[in-house]
């Protein structure tokens, strides 16, 4: 549908392209633990959210945030104890 602009007052906002989510990123495995070049756990270090590829493609980014980023608490509370 086509809108004529020919009416006033006119307002213009500034628009910038950003990422909406990543497609890649550090390695982690189903605890979100990240994964060494030789796909070995690092210990003690965790990813989840935009950093983290965890092979959600489809997925809703923030799914995979949150999702990611509880299994993340969870495992560093495993890690702690
Ligand atoms: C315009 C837009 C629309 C989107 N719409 C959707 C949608 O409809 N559905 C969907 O699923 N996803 C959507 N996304 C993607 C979604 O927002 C992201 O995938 C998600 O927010 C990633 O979460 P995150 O916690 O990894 O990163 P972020 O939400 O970016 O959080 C990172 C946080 O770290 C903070 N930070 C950065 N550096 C430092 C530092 N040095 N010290 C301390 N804090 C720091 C930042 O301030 C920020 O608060 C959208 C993204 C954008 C930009």
């Amino acid at each position: 549908m086509r809108c004529r602009l020919d009416t006033p007052p006119y307002y213009a906002v500034p628009v910038f392209p950003g990422a909406h989510n990543t497609h890649g990123g550090i390695t982690v495995d189903m605890k979100a633990q990240v994964l060494d070049t030789a796909g070995q756990p690092i210990p003690g270090l965790y990813a989840a959210g935009d950093v983290a590829d965890v092979k959600l493609f489809g997925a809703e980014a923030l799914t995979a945030a949150y999702v990611y980023g509880k299994i993340a608490a969870e495992s560093i509370i495993e890690y702690l104890n």
